[in-house]
């Protein structure tokens, strides 16, 4: 069995309240949790998703104050792919999001100028909607397809790739989802991390798979990370051969251990660990706008 398609995606954002403005309110995902970066507490991370947070639809951005904009290159993921349910919906987000339709996708910059792009879902997976006001839920995204990254030697990748069960084309595909991964070609330009760049691809497991994951990956030859345990889910990391960072995350615990799914993302949450830090980083944090304005 292989991995359950994209966990979810990191990158970064230069302005967390325009980001929160453009994924929460633009895109209509759900502002699912609001914490911070737990390797540097005084800045966001934000996580967009579903209604119910799922793993597979879930985009989240560490906050980095006015970082100025990077570019993708050789070993970076540089396009995040999500699906939609028809030709309708990509006319639709190239409206709504001042998109560039082509035959068969919807191209999107958000506003750090990563690029998004919108397919209609060919899978039988579940769609993994979130509800907001002004997004038709028959246009609404319904989680991720893939990613699209950069490699100027992508046959380095395939033995660990295989290893790791992605089928050939690239796709991991598990028992309820899958997700591709495609190589392009690099531009000339070395690659600069910063605003609008993707900081790692998770790939998703059972909670009960994930030190049997971890043993492949080092039997592949990768060189993952001791298992971390971020909170909302445990995580390991580690390089795959064309350069881009990987991890791999578990399916649970979830995004409702701290707070209820009725009022998911609206405080910020704290894992225990930074709770006796909150009056001192609550000041600190940049005041983001209310998601509540843009629910049903
Ligand atoms: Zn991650």
């Amino acid at each position: 069995m292989g991995l359950e398609g994209v966990h979810h995606v990191t990158a970064i954002t230069g302005n967390a309240p325009r980001n929160v403005e453009f994924y929460a309110g633009t895109l209509g995902l759900r502002l699912v949790k609001k914490t911070v970066n737990q390797d540097d507490p005084t800045v966001y991370h934000l996580f967009y998703a579903d209604e119910r947070g799922s793993a597979g639809a879930d985009i989240t951005f560490f906050e980095y104050p006015g970082s100025p904009p990077g570019r993708a290159g050789d070993g970076m993921v540089h396009r995040v792919v999500f699906r939609v349910a028809s030709e309708a919906a990509l006319d639709f987000w190239a409206d709504r999001a001042d998109g560039r339709r082509t035959e068969t996708s919807t191209l999107i910059r958000d506003p750090d100028g990563l690029c998004l792009e919108l397919i209609v879902d060919t899978s039988s997976d579940e769609p993994l909607v979130a509800e907001q006001r002004a997004i038709p839920p028959e246009h609404a995204l319904r989680g991720f397809a893939g990613v699209r990254a950069y490699a100027s030697g992508p046959e380095r990748s395939a033995p660990f790739l295989e290893a790791l069960e992605f089928s050939p084309g690239w796709e991991a595909r598990g028992q309820h989802r899958g997700g591709f991964y495609v190589y392009d070609a690099p531009p000339e330009e070395r690659g600069l991390p910063g605003a609008g760049t993707v900081h790692h691809v998770a790939w998703a497991c059972p909670l009960e798979a994930h030190e049997g994951w971890r043993e492949k990956v080092a039997a592949a030859g990768g060189r993952p990370t001791p298992i971390i345990d971020r909170f909302y889910f445990r995580s390991i990391y580690f390089r795959e051969p064309s350069g881009v960072l990987f991890e791999i995350a578990t399916l649970g615990p979830g995004f409702t251990s701290d707070e209820p799914l009725e009022t998911l993302g609206e405080h910020l949450s704290l894992p225990p660990d930074f709770e006796g830090l909150r009056d001192e980083l609550v000041p600190r944090l940049t005041p983001l706008p209310n998601p509540a304005d843009w629910r049903v």
